[in-house]
C-alpha cells in the first residue's frame, strides 16, 4: 500500500509511508512519519511549536481481505508549544487517545460484530475479547448518544406539526 492507498484505507491522513515494508507471516507493518502540517500544538492548534523528540506508536489497522493484519509503525513528534507552554504528543487524527487501533479498524470491528460473537470477532481480528468489547461498548455509548439527539429533533418537528394543525 502507498501513502494514498493508506490514507484511503487506514485513513491515516496526515501521515507519510516511509521506508521498507515488513512482510511477517501473516502480518504487514509499515513505518508512517507526520507531514510537516501536522507538527502543531494539540490543545491550541499553534504551528508556533519546537519538537522535543518523538515517540513510537504502534497501531492495528484495517486487516485486508486477504487475512493480512495490518500495523502502523507510527513515529509521533512531541512539541514544545510556544504559546500554551506544553510539552506533548502531536494530534494522531487517526486514533483515539491512547488507543493502540485506528478508527477505521474499530469501524471494521464493529461491523464484524454485527454478525458475529463478540469472542469470534476478536478471534479473526487478532485482538483480545476486552479490547473487541471496549471497542463495541464506546460504538453503543457514541450511538445512544446520538439518537438522543435525534429524539429532540423529533419532538421539536411534532410540535411544529401540532402547532400548523391547530
Ligand atoms: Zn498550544
Amino acid at each position: 500500500m502507498s501513502t494514498s492507498e493508506l490514507h484511503h484505507m487506514q485513513g491515516t491522513i496526515g501521515f507519510t509511508q516511509v521506508g521498507r515494508v515488513s512482510f511477517l507471516k501473516n502480518e504487514i507493518h509499515y513505518s508512517l512519519i507526520a507531514q510537516p502540517k501536522m507538527i502543531r500544538c494539540p490543545c491550541c492548534g499553534s504551528a508556533n511549536v519546537v519538537t522535543r523528540g518523538s515517540v513510537y506508536r504502534k497501531f492495528q489497522g484495517v486487516p485486508l481481505e486477504t487475512k493480512k493484519f495490518i500495523f502502523l509503525n507510527v513515529k509521533v513528534p512531541k512539541v514544545e508549544c510556544k504559546k500554551c507552554g506544553i510539552i506533548r504528543q502531536i494530534n494522531v487524527g487517526f486514533a483515539d487517545t491512547k488507543k493502540r487501533y485506528t478508527k477505521s479498524f474499530a469501524n471494521e470491528a464493529v461491523k464484524l460484530m454485527m454478525g458475529t460473537s463478540i469472542e469470534n470477532a476478536a478471534k479473526r481480528l487478532m485482538i483480545s475479547w476486552h479490547t473487541a468489547n471496549g471497542i463495541l461498548q464506546s460504538y453503543i455509548q457514541k450511538k445512544s448518544a446520538k439518537n438522543r439527539f435525534k429524539n429532540v429533533r423529533r419532538i421539536g418537528i411534532d410540535k411544529t406539526y401540532i402547532g400548523k394543525t391547530k
